[in-house]
């Protein structure tokens, strides 16, 4: 088995309980035993959502609801407003180009957030906008948006507010029903520490009226047929679903209960500022504004003189750390410490001396252990 720490922004760390899960024997999936299952399973999604609304389960991964949330509402010509400043807003705009609508790009530099007023300029800007795209948590970056503030602007727009959840939901403030959001969408390998392969979503009776309206683009992604077996008896899934995931992600939600969610996020925040008062203390600089920066993932400032594969691969390769690189342009220019799911003081401790050891390896003057100084003092 390998034994390396994952310290990614997914996938994560499963607990044992929830891979032994899916050793469970396979049901038939029209089965009552298995709409049971289900049941259960999207009713806990829906309380982590923070939604009176039900909630459905997709296999494949994260981006898959988020094709699922476009390609419902999408007839083609409609204006889409994407928020675009990192890997994933891109990958909204791309899914919203597929399906052959308008993407009016609100750009962000990559490491800072969009604003309230941002979102409210562009929507008056444009009466046709149909639905905003929203990434809570840009993990290609490590920069958390406002959607609670945005939610209340959005409360003044006809627009529908879709919102990626994927490497925030269980790890950060998410609450889909206060918050306004019209689609939620999230995946099984981040926060929730499932394994990857499942991806969730979440549509108010405002989303569902535009989604009734519209012939979806998408054949298996199609959530009026997700809604219309769901809503059998047993509740289904309109095609063979990864029963074996959804035994996993159902134990992973329960240990999210058991936890509590407040304690959980809470959690999260505390590691967030752990990691951050760590990567200052070994000298190192923040990638994005610290004002706006995740709660599940930092993104830090490749050193000067340092490669990315002298960094990751000594971490990886000497100290069985694995951190995760930067994306498109940020390769080799940030390097990435994903601190979501199941990760406590000991997981951090572990990777900032390997962190201190491979600086000083790779010829830093610093003391190898102020990384893990700061995140014990950031613990008591
Ligand atoms: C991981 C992630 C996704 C989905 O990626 P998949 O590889 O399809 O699971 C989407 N949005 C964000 C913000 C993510 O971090």
């Amino acid at each position: 088995m390998d034994e390396t720490l994952l310290m990614l922004p997914g996938p994560t760390k499963v607990a044992p309980r929830v891979l032994k899960a899916m050793s469970d024997n396979i049901v038939n999936h029209r089965s009552a035993i298995f709409g049971e299952i289900y049941t259960e399973t999207t009713e806990l999604m829906s309380e982590i959502f923070k939604t009176e609304n039900k909630s459905y389960l997709l296999t494949g991964s994260g981006t898959a609801a988020m094709e699922a949330a476009l390609s419902s509402i999408i007839t083609p010509g409609d204006k889409i407003l994407n928020v675009v400043g990192g890997k994933f807003g891109q990958r909204f705009q791309q899914i919203t180009n597929m399906h052959k609508a308008e993407s009016k790009e609100l750009t962000i530099e990559w490491g800072d957030s969009v604003t309230p007023n941002q979102i409210k300029e562009a929507l008056d800007e444009d009466e046709e906008i149909k639905a905003i795209t929203l990434v809570h948590n840009e993990t290609s970056t490590g920069v958390s948006a406002p959607i609670k503030e945005i939610g209340k602007i959005m409360d003044n727009y006809d627009a529908l507010y879709i919102v990626d959840t994927v490497s925030s939901l269980g790890g950060d403030r998410v609450d889909v029903d206060k918050y306004g959001i019209d689609i939620c969408v999230t995946g099984s390998q981040k926060c929730l520490a499932a394994p990857p392969g499942l991806a969730a979503i979440t549509l108010t009776d405002d989303a569902w009226k535009v989604v009734d309206s519209v012939d979806s683009t998408s054949y298996y992604l199609d959530m009026k047929k997700y809604r219309k077996s769901g809503a059998g008896t047993p509740p289904e899934t309109p095609y063979t679903p990864s029963v074996s995931l959804i035994y996993a992600i159902f134990e992973a939600l329960k240990i999210i209960k058991e936890e509590g969610l407040d304690n959980r996020i809470t959690r999260h925040e505390t590691a967030a500022k752990a990691t951050r008062n760590a990567v200052k203390a070994l000298g190192l600089e923040l990638f994005p504004k610290e004002e706006v920066s995740s709660t599940t993932v930092t993104a830090v400032k490749m050193p000067e003189g340092v490669t990315d594969p002298q960094l990751r691969g000594t971490m990886r390769n000497e100290y069985k750390v694995e951190l995760a690189g930067g994306q498109d342009h940020l390769k080799g220019n940030i390097f990435r410490i994903g601190h979501m799911g199941n990760i406590t003081y000991k997981e951090l401790a572990i990777t900032f001396s390997a962190l201190g050891m491979t600086l000083k390896k790779l010829g830093f003057d610093i003391d190898p252990g102020v990384g893990v100084s700061a995140i014990s003092n950031s613990y008591i």
